[in-house]
């Protein structure tokens, strides 16, 4: 069961979302740097997507030289606060750290990497030189972590680059998707304000590009466009009921709670409907909103989850119950949800399959949908965008899309993977955009 009371005020919530990867002070820095091997071939950096120098900046920060530090990571990674916060390490770099394998502590790389680039956010220090303009222009659809790499990259070498951004705030799901209890509002943004200050691209908020003499307008204007749009809404579940108060899809859910805080509505008994990482998320954050039962719906075994196995764990320390090898039918209530139906399941040769005679009414007061998100279909149609099967744009080895002047890259084009991968995947489209225009 949960233990958290209902947060009343900010104070309140911020306890609640307490960071489970605080920032370290600088004894703690200098300590966990002296335990770092400067292994060679070192297998943390085969491990990070965007392929930062751990054993350099670890060194620099080792040395003292943390200015240093920030620069290496930033070279590779513009993200790089925010992912030493969100990223999830236990599979990537530390996961693949030495001291593993002795059974031993692996060194703290994310925490040591926000401990860096926060020197170089908090002085507002320069670190590179950028190219003279070389008369390219650049629109980059969405300011989430793809479009914000491929943009500062591009500034690198000299092409003007504007963003078009149909939120308030940049960063995409960093600020708006993930939990608050890895990253803050004001962390994420301080690092956003750093990077724009820094590489000069502008973005234009509130700009929702959605129609064809919008999209007709950028093609006239620009060399290139990169879509870094992310993926949509969360996905609907096709069944009745879904329509009634107190049922939302996860990513409302969590972008509400990002900006709402305390304030979010949600409580009682709530039900969460998926097995991923978004599902634990979201289960996890009911908890810490002080809901007083929350349960984990999931269709499949619990070894088949898509969620890491931390992220089940942590759902599970802050008071989740899980339902395992059930589906919804129906979802119950008058205005309001009150109950789910389901109908148990078995998994033959790897496909669902329901048990007849098995239905069941579980009682609640929420209903949290967790099972993917949807795809901005009619503005790739209008733009004639080629797509996989399951909707994701298709791109080449250049990240060109089946239109010749698009570019894509990150959750768009992947169908949803971490913060990290979207920006490796965004510097590498605008070496491309750069080889093409
Ligand atoms: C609930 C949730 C939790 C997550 N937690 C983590 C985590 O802890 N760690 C981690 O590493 N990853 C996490 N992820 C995944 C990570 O957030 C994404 O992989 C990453 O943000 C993808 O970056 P992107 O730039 O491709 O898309 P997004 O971050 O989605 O950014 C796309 C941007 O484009 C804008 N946009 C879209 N369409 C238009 C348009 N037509 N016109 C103008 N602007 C537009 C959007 O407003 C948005 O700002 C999480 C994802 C979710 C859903
Ligand atoms: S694997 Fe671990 S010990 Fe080796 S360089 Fe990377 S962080 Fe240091």
């Amino acid at each position: 069961m949960p233990q958290y009371k209902k947060p009343m005020s900010n104070e309140e919530f911020n306890l609640n979302f307490a960071q489970i990867k605080p920032l370290m002070s600088d004894t703690e820095a200098y300590y966990e740097s002296s335990r770092c091997l400067y292994c060679y071939d070192a297998p943390c950096i085969t491990a990070c997507p965007t392929g930062i120098d751990i054993p350099l900046f670890i060194r620099q920060i080792n040395s003292k030289n943390e200015q240093g530090a920030a620069k290496t990571i930033y070279d590779s990674n513009i993200f790089g606060y925010a992912c030493g916060k969100v990223c999830p390490t236990e599979v990537l770099c530390e996961g693949a750290c030495v001291y593993n394998h002795s059974d031993v502590k692996p060194i703290e790389i994310g925490r040591l990497q926000s401990y860096a680039t926060k020197k170089s956010i908090d002085s507002g220090k320069k670190h590179f030189n950028f190219k003279a303009p070389i008369g390219k222009k650049v629109a980059i659809i969405g300011a989430g972590p793809a479009g914000i790499s491929c943009g500062a990259e591009l500034s690198l070498h000299g092409v003007s680059v504007d963003i078009f951004e149909a939120r308030e705030k940049p960063s995409g799901l960093t600020v708006y998707g993930v939990a608050p209890y890895k990253i803050t509002n004001e962390e994420v943004l301080s690092e956003m304000e750093y990077l724009e200050a820094q590489y000069g691209f502008k973005i234009h908020y509130n700009k929702f590009i959605n129609t064809r003499s919008e999209i007709e307008e950028l093609q006239n204007a620009y060399d290139a466009i990169f879509l870094g749009i992310g993926l949509w809404r969360s996905s609907e579940l096709g069944i009745p009921g879904e329509e009634l108060d107190q049922v939302t899809g996860a990513v409302e859910f969590i972008e509400d709670l990002r900006m709402q805080k305390h304030q979010t509505q949600i409580g009682g008994k709530v039900i969460v409907l998926g097995g991923g990482n978004t599902a634990m998320d979201a289960a996890s954050e009911s908890c810490r909103m002080g809901a007083a039962d929350v349960v984990i719906a999931y269709r499949r075994s619990h070894e088949e989850m898509g969620a890491y196995a931390f992220e089940y764990e942590l759902a599970k320390a802050a008071g989740i119950r899980s339902l395992f090898n059930v589906m919804p039918v129906e979802i119950i209530g008058s205005t309001s949800v009150s109950a789910v139906r389901f109908v148990r399941t078995k998994v033959e040769d790897g496909k669902v399959t329901v048990i007849d005679g098995t239905e069941f009414t579980e009682p609640c007061d929420w209903v949290i949908k967790a099972t993917g998100q949807s795809r901005q279909e009619d503005l790739l149609d209008m733009i004639g965008i080629g797509r996989s099967k399951s909707g994701n744009i298709l791109v080449d080895g250049e990240y060109r899309t089946s239109h010749h002047k698009y570019f894509a890259a990150g959750d768009a084009v992947s169908g949803g993977q971490e913060v990290v991968n979207a920006v490796a995947e965004g510097k590498k489209a605008a070496k491309a955009i750069l080889k093409n225009i």
